[in-house]
């Protein structure tokens, strides 16, 4: 018997913007998908019109293309499945839920809101807290099962709301094996009659689910811990509709990074780091920063969160998106919680700059310097800077001086290196420059050096002079190649300047 093809789906629900837990869930499917040849598919869940937040989905499909995760079948790409939003689908799903009924696992309930409202009132008065509508309660309840035959169906000819309900089997154990977490046994006698079609028209989260993985023909469920409870629900469903369940895989939560509990949304700007992959505006104007939008390029966010809860057995921890597809597989996905750490996405992000053409950062730097620089300029730039910076961004706020003569020099190195006879030494090398030609970083280098012999002084005396006087800074990337590439006439310009405004500081402190 030949395998089913491999089709998995990521399923959001557009109730708000996508946390990063939501992308990691889209990649590892995509990752499945791309490893066995198989089909990536995006589905909105929009049957919760309760919850619905405007913008979420614009949101969702907008995030999944900066990551690069790109859907083969979904809405607004197409497919032979389609429609991929569950609301467009919505006169399919009525005929599954009379189908559940006929067969006996599904009833009627006519219960009104304060119905359930007073069992749940007597039921803690008895001391019993979570009162469930389930096996045993059902049958004191107004429902199908309860009611006269004629009553039920003249409430549902008087157009009296209802809803339908699963019925839960006694006492039985639901079993599935997980690729993640193994084996998986729920006695039902846990569950409840969970509704799987509401009073305003339109399916459940379960309901609709099912019927689309299944008329998807998704082979496999890969998703959060978070749906693992609905898993035996799901299993049953399955069973009811006599169809062939797909294979789950329950994904590890992500965990805030001291491990104590879920990564939740409001963790991220509290303690630093985005939550969410691009920004978020809430309707009210409350802005959650996004990975994009702080710098972050795709890949690496993208080669973060495939670490979080998956790791390839070996030691590399760079991979390409490509180079994860090849490496994914389930079977390495951990059961535990995933901890997020914000100093290792950083390192990602660095370890991605330094790997980016110069000529192609040089390109994104043009775009966020003020005023026009020379390509090739921007990228010396770039190669200067990149070992320093996390961020593009970083390169014209720490590396100011390529583009605009220092106005202040760092306090610390003019207390503690400029010394009497430093004035002099520094005229005197700033005469030595003029003589330089051709002004390249070697001869640049070359000179100093000879200039330091011949005054007896050590690289240590004098370098750190030389770059306040052309940065003013304590630190920075090699001074012969910032004096090279600033040009003999700006070096000389910022000495001669830098000379006399030091000299002032020194007088006045
Ligand atoms: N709509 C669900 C969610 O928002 C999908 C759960 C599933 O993948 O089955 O996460």
């Amino acid at each position: 018997m030949s395998e089913k093809a491999v089709r998995v789906r990521f399923a959001p629900s557009p109730t708000g913007p996508l946390h990063m837990g939501g992308v990691r869930t889209a990649l590892y499917n995509y990752l499945f998908a791309k490893k066995n040849n198989g089909t990536f598919v995006l589905r909105i869940e929009d049957t919760d019109q309760t919850r619905f937040v405007k913008g979420a989905q614009e949101y969702i499909l907008d995030a999944l293309a900066w990551c690069g995760i790109t859907p083969d079948e979904g809405p607004g790409i197409g497919g032979e499945h389609g429609p991929y939003i569950q609301s467009e689908r919505k006169d399919m799903y009525p005929a599954y839920a009379e189908e559940l009924i006929k067969k006996g696992w599904a009833y009627y309930a006519f219960d009104t809101s304060e119905d359930l409202e007073n069992m749940r009132e007597q039921a803690k008065k008895m001391k019993m807290p979570n009162w469930q509508y389930n096996s045993i309660t059902r049958s004191s309840m107004k429902n199908s099962l309860t009611l006269p035959e004629d009553e039920v169906n003249s409430r549902i000819k008087n157009s009296e709301p209802y809803v339908i309900r699963f019925k839960m089997p006694r006492n039985q154990d639901v079993r599935f094996e997980d690729i993640v977490r193994g084996w998986v046994v729920v006695n039902t006698n846990n569950l409840d009659d969970k509704v799987l079609y509401k009073s305003d028209g339109m399916p459940t989260y379960h309901l609709a689910n099912i019927v689309d993985d299944h008329t998807m023909a998704i082979s496999h469920v890969i998703r959060g811990e978070e749906w693992l409870p609905s898993a035996p629900l799901h299993v049953l469903l399955y069973e009811a509709f006599g169809w062939e369940a797909p294979k789950f895989a329950h994904l590890p939560l992500l965990l805030r990074p001291d491990g104590n509990g879920k990564l939740s949304k409001r963790d991220g700007d509290r303690l630093g780091f985005p939550v969410f992959p691009t920004n978020w505006t809430t309707a009210e104007g409350e802005l959650y920063s996004g990975y994009r939008e702080k710098g972050y390029f795709p890949a690496a966010f993208i080669n973060m969160l495939a670490f979080l809860g998956w790791n390839p057995g070996t030691t590399q921890e760079l991979f390409s998106l490509e180079e994860l597809v090849a490496a994914f597989t389930l079977e390495r996905v951990s059961k535990s919680g995933a901890k997020f750490d914000a100093e290792k996405t950083k390192w990602y992000q660095q370890q991605y700059l330094r790997a980016t053409p110069n000529e192609k950062l040089a390109e994104q730097l043009s775009q966020i310097i003020d005023g026009e620089y020379d390509r090739n300029y921007l990228a010396v730039v770039c190669n200067l800077m990149k070992e320093r910076a996390t961020f593009i961004t970083d390169i014209p706020l720490d590396g100011d001086y390529f583009f605009n003569e220092p106005t202040e020099y760092d306090e610390k190195t003019v207390h503690k290196k400029w010394k009497e006879e430093t004035t002099e030494i520094m005229q005197n090398w700033c005469n030595r420059l003029t003589a330089l030609d051709p002004f390249t970083s070697e001869i640049i280098e070359v000179s100093f050096k000879q200039y330091l012999e011949e005054i007896n002084k050590g690289i240590g005396a004098v370098l750190p002079a030389f770059r306040l006087l052309l940065t003013g800074k304590a630190m920075g990337p090699s001074m012969f190649e910032i004096s090279a590439l600033i040009g003999k006439e700006e070096s000389i310009k910022r000495m001669e300047q830098g000379i006399k405004k030091i000299a002032k500081l020194k007088i006045q402190s």
